[in-house]
């Protein structure tokens, strides 16, 4: 059904993007490179400025049956954040006062639209910390990040942000304003509805603000770089340091693929014999030094051709540049599926193994790098757009890569979430009794579907 701009309550008007071009821009994520995305032809994008434009929305758009997209900086992965067919694209980026930081309770109350890296920075200034850390940590917002329980590089360490949020406010379909959880250091009344909302996708309502637990601030980390001439050195050296007594606050891999495109992007220094690539990172007080030279040692001891260890923060971050270009190298390469994978860490090497056999399978180039610390890989598919069969051999790999994940014991997403590229393939991972309970649990909140139809559920529509 369509909203057209004069149906909306008066106090939207002036919120409506009237420019085609940013409304077009409003209406497709970072998943936009997985597929070419085609524009619905008719869809409405409001950017809430306060709680009350978020409420008039819903109420709106409950009464007319009309879909509701919830938007925050649109670095969805997997089309959560898409325009649809007769949609409000509803952005709250505009909601995004200064964190409110209570340094003896350790919480902040923040705002949707407030951008991961502003919370930790307002985090810093009080000498506290904020723990997840997208990749995408200086655009995406908390409310995104709350939505798609996003993890990062440190949750090896700290987890993910089920971990550190305390209580939400959320507006239902037709306006009702609810909160969840608490902000008291423990609180057990009722069902763990604030857990329920992380993770949610905006299939049940829209976050309006969400309190964040802080912990004291660790000590700025320091790094080690090790080179791999075996894949299998390289697992053993991930297992040695999962079970060091100090977890490590970082533990990334980059495979031979995902090497290549870096080096082929500007000289990072990576060996060309080199199979992979592993970046361990310390950040215990008082305790840096000793335990990353301890984690050198693990590596080395696990078959390491060369191990660089920083010295100081400046650096570390010089040793992480190539895994920071990375998502830029790979831009490079052509069009992509970015793909979401979490193993059991004891089952890195099978999958790392299954992901290069399906690459030579299906005749496309598959760059796996990730998060080797949490299992949680994202092999990327890179194929060429302009050739009808090289993009049908990407989406085989794509089914290939998921089923792999699933036959060893893994998950289908293990932080970007579903949205509506995945939700083809929800039902393979959770069975059709689950996926139906999971439906009507839905439908206790949204009981008219229209929050973002075609998200986390296939086929669903208001
Ligand atoms: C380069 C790059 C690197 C990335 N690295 C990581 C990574 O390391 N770890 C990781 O987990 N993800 C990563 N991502 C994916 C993405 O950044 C996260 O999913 C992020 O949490 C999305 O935040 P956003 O503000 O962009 O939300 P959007 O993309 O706008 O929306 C994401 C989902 O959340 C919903 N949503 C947004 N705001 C709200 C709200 N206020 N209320 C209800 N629902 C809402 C949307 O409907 C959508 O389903 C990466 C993406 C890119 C492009």
């Amino acid at each position: 059904m369509s909203t057209p701009t004069s149906k909306l309550p008066d106090r939207l008007l002036g919120k409506v993007v009237a420019d085609p071009d940013v409304a077009a821009s409003h209406a497709v994520d970072a998943s936009s490179t997985a597929s070419e995305p085609s524009l619905p032809g008719d869809f409405t994008v409001v950017r809430a400025r306060d709680l009350g434009d978020v409420v008039a929305v819903l109420e709106h758009a409950q009464a007319t049956r009309t879909p509701v997209v919830p938007q925050g900086a649109r670095t969805s992965r997997v089309g959560g954040a898409m325009a649809t067919e007769g949609a409000i694209v509803l952005n709250v980026e505009a909601l995004a006062g200064e964190p409110q930081i209570d340094a003896v309770e350790g919480y902040a109350v923040v705002g949707p639209g407030v951008v991961n890296a502003d919370l930790k920075r307002a985090a810093e200034a009080n000498g506290l910390f904020y723990g997840p850390d997208p990749a995408s940590w200086e655009t995406c917002t908390i409310g995104g990040n709350v939505a798609t329980n996003a993890g990062g590089l440190c949750c090896v360490k700290y987890g993910v942000t089920a971990d550190w949020v305390k209580a939400l406010q959320v507006v239902l379909p037709g306006g009702e304003v609810m909160t969840t959880g608490h902000r008291t250091a423990k609180g057990v009344t009722g069902y763990d509805l604030t857990g329920l909302f992380v993770g949610s996708e905006g299939t049940l309502g829209v976050v309006t603000e969400v309190v964040v637990r802080l912990q004291p601030a660790p000590d700025p980390a320091l790094t080690a770089l090790a080179v791999f001439t075996s894949l299998d050195d390289a697992v053993a050296g991930i297992l040695a340091l999962r079970r060091d007594r100090h977890r490590p606050c970082l533990l990334e891999i980059m495979d031979r693929s995902s090497i290549r495109a870096v080096q082929a992007f500007g000289d990072y220094g990576f060996p060309d014999d080199a199979e992979a690539v592993l970046l361990v990172q310390a950040d215990r007080p008082d305790h840096v030094a000793d335990d990353v030279t301890r984690y050198a040692e693990l590596l080395t001891a696990a078959g390491a051709s060369e191990v660089a260890v920083a010295d100081d923060p400046g650096e570390s971050e010089v040793l992480l540049e190539g895994r920071r270009v990375m998502s830029t190298a790979f831009e490079a390469l052509g069009a992509r599926i970015a793909e979401d994978i979490c193993v059991p860490v004891g089952r890195l090497a099978e999958f790392m193994r299954g992901a290069l056999e399906v690459a030579d399978r299906r005749r496309v180039t598959i760059p796996v790098s990730g998060h080797a610390g949490d299992g949680n890989l994202h092999p990327s598919i890179v194929y060429d757009r302009d050739d009808p069969d090289s993009q049908a051999r990407a989406w085989q790999a794509f089914d290939d890569l998921v089923r792999l994940g699933l036959d060893l014991d893994g998950t289908i997403s293990g932080e970007h979430g579903i949205g509506s590229l995945k939700a083809p393939w929800l039902g393979l991972e959770l069975g059709t009794a689950e996926l139906d309970r999971q439906r009507r649990l839905k439908g206790v909140f949204d009981p008219l579907g229209i929050m973002n139809p075609g998200v986390v559920f296939p086929g669903s529509s208001a």
